[in-house]
């Protein structure tokens, strides 16, 4: 008897899932190794990882990262050494692909092993402007921002400031 007949649906089903992430894990590692590297350079080169969708990336192609190596955390995102920063795939079939079977250290890796790749200039960051003019370092609206760490300082005054009134 074949084993797939005595296993139970349920059975089934969590053999084929264990199945895959095995697979998908044993991708991630892959994709790290020399002929791995080789097989994602020709897919980088046209583009099938997408492109990074900021304006001032102009087009550049991303690469797909992990944001956990465990698997069960995080979809897959895609890395734009550009900006380097990281976005949500555009095609719904990318975006239910498990993070973990690409890694968090592959597309830096792969540009560490391609240094040719690297863009030659760092994206430049978008300027807000109101009426023509840059929105004072004072002002909330820098405030509002929490990613960078300047912008924690600058919150944590404006704090001091509210509890001194
Ligand atoms: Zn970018």
């Amino acid at each position: 008897m074949a084993i797939e007949e005595s296993l139970t649906e349920e059975q089934q089903e969590l053999v084929e899932s264990a199945a895959e992430m095995l697979y998908g894990l044993i991708h991630a590692r892959y994709i790290i190794t020399n002929r791995g590297m080789q097989a994602m350079y020709e897919k980088f080169a046209s583009a099938s990882f997408g492109r990074c969708p900021r304006a001032f990336c102009c087009g550049q192609p991303a690469l797909p990262v992990g944001r956990s190596d465990m698997p069960r955390n995080y979809t897959v995102h895609v890395f734009c050494p550009m900006c380097r920063d990281i976005f949500t795939p555009r095609s719904s079939r990318s975006a239910s692909i498990d993070g973990a079977y690409f890694g968090t250290t592959f597309p830096h890796l792969f540009m560490m092993t391609f240094p040719e790749l690297i863009p030659h200039h760092v994206s430049q960051p978008f300027v807000p402007r109101v009426f023509g003019f840059r929105i004072h370092k004072s002002s909330p609206y820098h405030a509002a921002i929490v990613t960078s760490s300047g912008a924690i300082k600058r919150r944590s005054k404006v704090s001091r400031r509210a509890k001194a009134l």
